[in-house]
């Protein structure tokens, strides 16, 4: 099953759903069968331990593929019981990435080259980005085949969307010309808030036909899985989280009517 995707989930703005998103998503589709593997690309290492992955200076991890140029094959941990998970944990040691990948050759194209040697093995591979358009976002979107972008309901949700369609836009004139919009998923959606509704309103309303039907809610029990080391499937299948998950999960596997290309496009067409 070699389809080997790759999605890379990225907002600089931190706390929208990224991480969530990107073991949620990872799970769903694993538990579909699906090889999958999640690349974590944030130096706090979030993905890694809401997988309940330790990781310490000298494990072999992000960092050492991107920058040192380590087998990524080695680094990759299987996330038991279920067979088709997998993650490329990271480390404290990613924070350095930023100015150490500076004089490198190819700095962008590090994680895109490491990808290559295992991009067959796997169906989908989810990149969790930090929270920045530094260089390993850049690593993150020159490796992918489309970005996938959480935008959280909330007041200024739409801020810093601009900045960064302009960073996609560079990236697909310089580094990347195949990338494409997955699509904008609405998180921390609270029902009883009229301000979430009028978010998700606005931000339909400025990115026709690129967000996605599916809302994920505000739920507790999401935000108390990764304590537990445990994707939510896991943690409370019946959760409000959960069947978001899966029915996002749905969503993103259904098949796309056009392949959105780019966000300025569709802005575009619509003025
Ligand atoms: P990011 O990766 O974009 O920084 P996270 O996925 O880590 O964002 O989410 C930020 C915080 O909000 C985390 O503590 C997470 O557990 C919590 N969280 C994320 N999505 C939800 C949700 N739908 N409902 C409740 N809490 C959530
Ligand atoms: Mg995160």
């Amino acid at each position: 099953m070699g389809l080997g995707r790759i999605v890379c989930i990225a907002n600089q703005k931190g706390g929208v759903g990224k991480t969530t998103t990107a073991v949620n998503l990872a799970a769903c589709l694993a538990q579909r069968g699906y090889d999958t593997l999640i690349v974590d690309l944030d130096p706090q290492g979030s993905a890694s331990s809401a997988l309940g992955v330790v990781t310490s200076t000298g494990t072999t991890s992000t960092y050492e593929v991107i920058v040192q140029e380590a087998a990524l094959a080695s680094a990759l941990v299987r996330m038991a019981p279920n067979d088709h998970l997998w993650l490329l944990p990271a480390s404290r040691d990613l924070v350095g990435a930023e100015i150490e990948l500076v004089p490198l050759v190819a700095r962008e194209h590090r994680l895109s080259e490491a990808l290559r040697e295992v991009r067959e093995r796997f169906a989908y591979i989810l990149i969790d980005c930090p929270p920045s358009l530094g260089l390993l976002t850049l690593n993150g979107l020159t490796a992918a085949d489309s970005v996938l972008i959480p935008v959280q309901c909330e007041y200024f949700a739409l801020e810093g969307l601009s900045s960064l369609q302009r960073t996609i836009d560079l990236v697909r004139r310089r580094l990347n010309p195949a990338l494409e919009v997955e699509g904008l998923l609405l998180t921390m959606f609270d029902t009883r808030n009229t301000l979430s509704h009028q978010v998700a309103q606005e931000v339909r309303r400025h990115f026709p036909g690129l967000v996605y039907a599916t809302v994920i809610p505000r739920n507790v029990r999401l935000s108390e899985a990764p304590s537990h080391g445990q994707p939510i499937i896991a943690y409370d299948p019946a959760s409000k989280g959960a069947l978001a998950y899966q029915q996002f999960c749905d969503e993103f596997l259904a098949p796309k009517p056009t392949p959105a290309k780019s966000l300025a496009a569709q802005v575009e067409r619509r003025e």
